[in-house]
């Protein structure tokens, strides 16, 4: 099964951050990465607390594993990195969302799928679509290159990761 990942980060070295989770990711077994779009500069989102910038992308993988197994891999990657869980879209060293998962959709507080930010946060979409240009949404079966573009911002593409070293 394909499923999309999504990687932020807006405090220390933020390229660091993303590519130290994409060895970590490539690294569990049961998990091949694919594809890692460009890294995006964005600004933080209206109505959250987080004070700078974020790098943002989007990494692909192929995985054998039940996504409930997917969704904790993210959740110990940020729990072992220096998040701050206390503020409301703050700061983070490290922000991993599940976008899309081939044919799945979650509707649980645990896990939301589709992941609902797919529709509004120009930083999910473009680089879903950078490394998975086909992806077909599991409720209507409509590919996400046929959505609206998200308003706001457009996300600033700022570098490739190196993805040689990854895997
Ligand atoms: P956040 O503060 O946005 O990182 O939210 C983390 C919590 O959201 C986790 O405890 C997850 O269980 C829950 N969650 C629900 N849907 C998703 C999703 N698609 N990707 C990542 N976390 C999710």
């Amino acid at each position: 099964m394909k499923v999309a990942v999504a990687l932020g980060s807006n405090l220390g070295d933020r390229r660091a951050n993303l590519e130290l989770a994409l060895r970590q990711i490539a690294a569990r077994p049961g998990v091949r990465l694919l594809r890692a779009s460009r890294w995006v500069r964005t600004p933080p989102m209206r109505g959250g607390t987080a004070s700078g910038w974020f790098l943002n992308g989007v990494a692909l993988v192929e995985t054998t594993l039940p996504i409930d197994d997917v969704l904790s891999l993210c959740i110990d990657l940020e729990a072992r990195s220096d998040r701050r869980r206390s503020r409301f879209w703050g700061d983070r060293a490290l922000d991993l969302d599940l976008l899309l998962a081939e044919g799945i959709v979650a509707d649980s507080p645990r896990l939301t799928l589709p992941h609902p930010g797919l529709r509004d946060r120009p930083f999910f979409l473009e680089p879903l679509l950078e490394v998975w240009p086909d992806a077909v949404d599991p409720r209507s079966g409509r590919p996400w290159s046929a959505h609206p573009t998200p308003p706001g911002p457009r996300p600033v593409r700022i570098g490739i990761p190196d993805v040689r070293r990854i895997g």
